[in-house]
């Protein structure tokens, strides 16, 4: 069975909450241009009841995401949001172990697996990022490192689970960068990453998990990142905050 494309727009720490309501409400007046693409959004974590709301009031079948969420049920963790918060504003998605994360707030490998099992025994889908720096890259280190993320951050996932799992492989030196991987090294990357999910839950699930390109994608790059076999679709940061880019985006990509 083919992979349906998931596309996902992650806001980061951007817009005020009528700019998030107002870009909610403009995907999903424009989301049946994205006919067999999921779309998610994924804004502040304050603004998601707004944006949820903002899209039940369109009627619209755009998925709501999370950023980002702590590994524990509850308790003394000031500032943070648990997973039966997400899900209390029936949030489907969570992005996990975005590189913003690892790097500035010192996520590691065990911290991010803590998560992945903590959503989904909350029925939450992780997209789960991964991806190596320029110097990784440079030194030779691309599949050690993707190796590495992979095995730590799925460790005790069940094989149901991979079905929820989204993985987005963002190479670092991309993101936010306006510089984006060549489809060549998308495609070599994200082939590499498949094969690994084969190693540890089988070829039927590796066939079947969806793995997004993130990192500068753009209207004028979409179409032949998406054309890649082994990409089904795009985590995306700067051209997610305005509605046109977003859209072009997915038409581009969905032109193949
Ligand atoms: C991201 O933050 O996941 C991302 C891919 O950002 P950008 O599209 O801005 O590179």
């Amino acid at each position: 069975m083919p992979r349906k494309k998931i596309v996902a727009g992650n806001w980061k720490m951007n817009l005020d909450r009528a700019k998030a309501r107002e870009l909610a409400g403009a995907v999903a007046a424009r989301s049946g241009e994205a006919a067999g693409v999921e779309l998610v959004l994924c804004p502040p974590a304050l603004y998601l009841d707004a944006v949820g709301a903002a899209l039940s009031a369109a009627k619209s079948s755009v998925g709501l995401g999370g950023q980002n969420m702590h590994d524990k049920a509850n308790g003394a963790f000031t500032g943070e949001v648990s997973a039966a918060m997400l899900r209390d504003l029936h949030v489907g998605y969570v992005i996990l172990g975005h590189s913003e994360r690892r790097s500035i707030f010192g996520e590691t490998d065990e911290i991010i697996n803590a998560k992945m099992l903590k959503a989904r025994e909350a029925n939450l889908k992780p997209i789960f990022c991964i991806g190596e720096t320029l110097a990784e890259r440079e030194g030779g280190q691309l599949e050690a490192v993707l190796r590495r993320q992979v095995t730590e951050g799925l460790k005790g996932l069940a094989e149901k689970d991979m079905a929820e799992t989204v993985i987005a492989y963002e190479p670092v030196w991309a993101i936010g960068t306006g510089v984006t991987a060549t489809s060549q090294q998308a495609q070599d990357a994200h082939a590499f990453v498949r094969s690994l999910v084969a190693e540890l839950y089988g070829a039927d699930t590796a066939a079947r998990i969806r793995i997004q390109y993130g990192g500068s994608v753009k209207p004028g790059n979409a179409a032949e990142l998406m054309a890649c076999p082994d990409i089904d679709g795009a985590l995306i940061g700067g051209a997610a905050l305005e509605p046109q880019s977003f859209m072009e985006i997915i038409r581009n990509g969905l032109e193949n």
